[in-house]
């Protein structure tokens, strides 16, 4: 018995040793490909139903990879944040988003993704600050997108950060709500300028009424606490239509667009695409 434990104390061993080595092989390969240049941003439209046009993009990340082609930001974004690697990535794209958003027309908002891991980086709110000052873009058009991990970590400090961000001008938007532990709480601690309720309650608008209760829920909420509420996720004009029955005031999703490089982005918006 004690020679079959020590085989698999072994063999469990040996499978942590590859798991590490794969694990440190990426880690390289992210390096170096910051340094590289093969992060590029795609956006994705954010529409207004009442308006009924695009009033904002989302940048989201994306690595191409000379072998391995487009890999999706779900693969490499938990490491990025674990070496810490996101400050670093997460500033190239402020300053990429910010320096392409600052062409597109005045009505259209720059959203950006933030991850809690950038919050410990002491300079956050500088990089924010000098992304602005050198693209141009005014600070009312930039939308920052945080999920609720931002104010369950390190709380106080990243509490601070985001009133400093405020004021500035820039937005805070809630992502993925109703996804986490304490959406609710969360929503009151802050005072956001948008919820985006999470897809996975579009998904199942038409099907299941629970879902929809919900939606109806957080845009009543919404309304009432005059923050703006963006369903994320829609594909079909059959959940449009539910949305904007339910007064649901913007969207995003396939059925507007999927993410496309930011000169497709341009040329939707009627402005030059600067390759
Ligand atoms: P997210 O911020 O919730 O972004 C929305 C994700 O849903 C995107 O996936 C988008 O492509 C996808 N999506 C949009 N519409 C639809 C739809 O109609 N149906 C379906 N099934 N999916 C849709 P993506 O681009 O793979 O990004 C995944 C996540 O990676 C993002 O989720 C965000 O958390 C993170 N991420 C992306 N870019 C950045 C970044 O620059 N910085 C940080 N910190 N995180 C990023
Ligand atoms: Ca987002
Ligand atoms: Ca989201
Ligand atoms: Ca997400």
């Amino acid at each position: 018995a004690k020679a079959d434990g020590r085989g698999a104390y072994h063999f469990f061993e040996r499978a942590m040793d590859e798991q590490l080595q794969a694990r440190r092989a990426l880690e390289l390969d992210l390096r170096r490909a910051l340094q590289a240049g093969e992060f590029e941003l795609f956006y994705q439209p954010l529409y207004h139903l009442g308006d009924e046009r695009v009033t904002g993009c989302e940048a989201l990340l994306r690595w191409r990879h000379p072998e391995r082609g487009m890999v999706s930001p779900a693969d490499f974004i938990p490491l990025a944040e674990e070496i810490g690697l996101i400050v670093q990535l997460g500033e190239w794209v402020l300053r990429r988003a910010c320096a392409e958003a600052a062409n597109w027309p005045e009505h259209v908002r720059l959203a950006v993704n933030l991850s809690p891991a950038q919050f410990r980086d002491r300079g956050l709110v500088r990089t924010v600050v000098s992304a602005l000052a050198a693209s141009g873009l005014p600070a009312q058009r930039l939308e920052l997108e945080i999920t609720e991990s931002v104010l369950l970590q390190d709380s106080q400090a990243n509490m601070t950060m985001l009133h400093d961000l405020k004021a500035l001008g820039v937005r805070i938007s809630m992502d993925d709500f109703g996804t986490g532990y304490s959406s609710l709480s969360y929503l009151r601690s802050f005072p956001f300028d948008k919820i985006k309720i999470d897809q996975t309650f579009v998904r199942d608008i038409l099907h299941d009424s629970d879902a929809m209760a919900i939606i109806k829920a957080v845009l009543d909420l919404g309304a009432s606490m005059g923050v703006v509420t963006t369903a994320e996720g829609v594909e079909t004009q059959a959940q449009l239509d539910a949305l904007r029955q339910q007064g649901c005031a913007e969207i995003q999703g396939y059925f507007i667009s999927r993410p496309a490089p930011a000169s497709e982005i341009a040329k939707m918006l009627g402005v030059e695409g600067r390759a």
